[in-house]
Formats: structure tokens, sequence, C-alpha cells
């Protein structure tokens, strides 16, 4: 299977499909694999209706993105299409930002943050780490070495709209606050310098922990929230960092579907999602059409992540979106790629 390099390292916005393999509960329960990439770029997804008269057909939904990726494609040749050119972004000094987009389920944290083995997660087959190792393997160089650049990571979470710090005990509550200069900062956000990538696996797992303690069911409140971990590149005698790259673990997109049958809490929370993802959606379309209306003020993630859809052409922008094989997951699936075919 041979996939065009081309788009990612050169456009500033990349849209992308990750489908998971069918879960063996789906395989039990007789479910049935609805989606074919037939190409490296493609995807349709075949879904069974209903006439008037009760006789059933297919209807063909054909997308195209710039790489979709089947069942069989790994992290690591994800990673290499999606969040592997945006390394360079940071050492240019831009911001780049990667995001997992998708329903419950479909495989956002299992790509950024590593593959699970039963509950546990190996931390060092997410894109977090892929991305840690090239990062120290460009700054082990010389030219860095010399000037005494250094490396920090940052994991926090956004909940409602409310900004967690994962890389203390607690979670503690942090807020978030604009300057004079229209710079969006999270006060007092743990940057915590790194020298080698065991580091940083242990802050990933450290903040993984925290991000998921105290729930009955780890999937259901980590569905609920924003998880963003940054890696940062500070040069000496300079103020902030130099360039960043973001990778974020978007809440559940499905919220919006059991607005009804949930109670107040859950639709609270609810509501902040949908407002969310839809401010973000805004803001990556307006950056896609170098528009100069940005809505980041319209939710805490869009407000956090102001510096990367203002800026310029120095910013790269990724989107995967996962989605689920099986037929029980067609709405879900449908409304997350017709959410990332209108991000392109
Ligand atoms: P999400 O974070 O989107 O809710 P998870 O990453 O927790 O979803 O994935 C849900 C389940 O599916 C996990 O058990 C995970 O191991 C499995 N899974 C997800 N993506 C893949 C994949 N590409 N290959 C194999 N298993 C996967
Ligand atoms: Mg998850």
């Amino acid at each position: 299977r041979s996939l065009n390099p081309r788009g990612a390292a050169a456009q500033q916005i990349t849209v992308c499909v990750r489908k998971r393999p069918m879960s063996r509960k789906e395989v039990n329960s007789k479910n049935i694999d609805i989606i074919t990439i037939p190409t490296s770029d493609s995807l349709i997804v075949h879904e069974l209706r209903l006439k008037v008269d009760l006789t059933k057909f297919l209807e063909h939904h054909k997308f195209r993105f710039d790489f979709t990726f089947d069942e069989e494609c790994s992290n690591a040749l994800v990673y290499n299409h999606t969040a592997r050119p945006l390394i360079r972004t940071m050492f240019e000094g831009g911001n780049a930002t990667c995001f997992a987009y998708g329903q419950t389920g479909s495989g956002r944290t299992h790509t950024m943050g590593g593959e699970f083995f039963g509950k546990i997660q190996d931390c060092g087959t997410g894109i977090y780490a892929m991305a840690a190792r090239d990062v120290f393997e460009e700054i082990s160089r010389p030219e860095y070495r010399e000037i005494g650049a250094k490396i920090t990571c940052s994991f926090f979470e956004i909940y409602g709209s409310k900004v967690f710090d994962l890389l203390l005990p607690n979670k503690p509550m942090l807020r978030v606050l604009e300057d004079g200069r229209q710079q969006v900062v999270v006060v007092g956000l743990t940057e915590i310098t790194v020298t080698k990538v065991e580091d940083v696996l242990r802050l990933i797992e450290h903040g993984s922990k925290e991000r998921t303690s105290g729930q009955t069911s780890a999937n259901a409140k980590s569905s609920r929230s924003h998880a963003v971990f940054q890696i940062a590149l500070h040069m000496p005698n300079s103020w902030g960092p130099y360039g960043k790259c973001s990778f974020v673990d978007l809440a559940g997109n499905e919220r919006g579907a059991d607005t009804q049958s949930a109670d107040r809490q859950t639709r609270i929370e609810g509501a902040e999602i949908n407002k969310s993802l839809l401010a973000l959606k805004e803001c990556i379309r307006a950056l896609s059409r170098q528009s100069s209306h940005l809505p980041f003020r319209g939710s805490k993630l869009t407000q956090v992540f102001r510096d990367s859809f203002v800026g310029g052409k120095k910013n790269k922008t990724c989107m995967i979106a996962m989605i689920s094989p099986s037929m029980s997951c067609v709405e879900h699936t449908l409304s997350t790629l017709r959410y990332a075919d209108r991000v392109k």
C-alpha cells in the first residue's frame, strides 16, 4: 500500500480519516463492517436504508480526504502522514496542532496516547510519544545543542469551560487569560523540562491516569473532555516558546444526539462540547480560507488555540477523524465524516 506523501508536508491544513478494526464485541454481535477504503485518499460508507415499502437498499456515501487510513494501518503509519510533518513547523517557529476527532470508542486515545492491552495503555506507541522521539532526534543536532535550546511538555484537560492541569496531583483548575497583546495564556500551567523520551513517557502516563482517575468507566468522563498534550521548543533568553506542537484528544462528538434522554448535567456538558467542536470547525475553516474573522471566542477550546489560528502561514493544523467500521455506528460515522469534510 503506497501513500502519496505530498499533502501533509506542504499544506497548511490536512484532514485525514482513520477507520479502526471491528472489535470482538462487534463481531460477536454480528455487526457488519460498512466502510470501504478503495484508495489512500477516499472512503465509502455503505448505508443500509429502508424504502417506504420497507424494501432494503444500499446508499453509498463517497468522501475524499488528504489521507484515509484503513484498519490495517498502524499508529506509526498514521503518525508519519499526519503529525510527523508538523514537527518541522515547531522548529521553524510555528504552532502546529493535531486534533483527534470522533465518537467515543472510535480510537482517538488509541491513536494519540497509545495502544491498549486490555485496560493497560502502552504510552510508547501513540502519536504523543512518536512526536517526542522525533523532537529529541532533531534537538540533539549540534546547532540546537550549542545554543542551549530546550524542550518542555504540558498536559491539560478542557472540561466544559474549565481547564485542569494533568501534570499536578488532583488536577488543579487553571485560569485562561488574554493579556494586553492578545496572547491567550493558561495561567500557571505546568511546563516540565524534558531531556529524553523516557521523561515524556512518564508525563504521558501520569497525565493519562489523572485524566481518567476517579471514574467508574474510564472512557465515560474522559470522553467528555478535550485533552491537550503540548511539546514546546524554547530558545535561551527569549520570552515564551519559540515554537509549539499541540496534540488534542477531543471530546466525543456524539453528545448532540443524547441531549433529550440525558440528565441535566450531561445535557449541559453535551451543549458545551457541541459548542466547542462547532467553534473549532469554524476556526479551522476560517484559517483555510485566510479569513480575518476568527470566531475563537466561541469556546474555551478555540480560545486556548488562538495562537494556532492566527499567526499566518507558519502555523499548521492536522485533523484526524476517527470512525468505527460497524453498521450500528453509521449515523455518528456520517456525522464525523461530514464534519471533517467541512473542515477541509
Ligand atoms: P476513544 O478514545 O475514541 O473513545 P479508544 O481509543 O479508547 O476510543 O478506542 C476504543 C477501543 O478500540 C479500545 O479498546 C482500543 O484498543 C480499540 N481501538 C481503537 N482504535 C484501534 C485500532 N486502530 N486498532 C486496534 N484497536 C483499536
Ligand atoms: Mg478516549
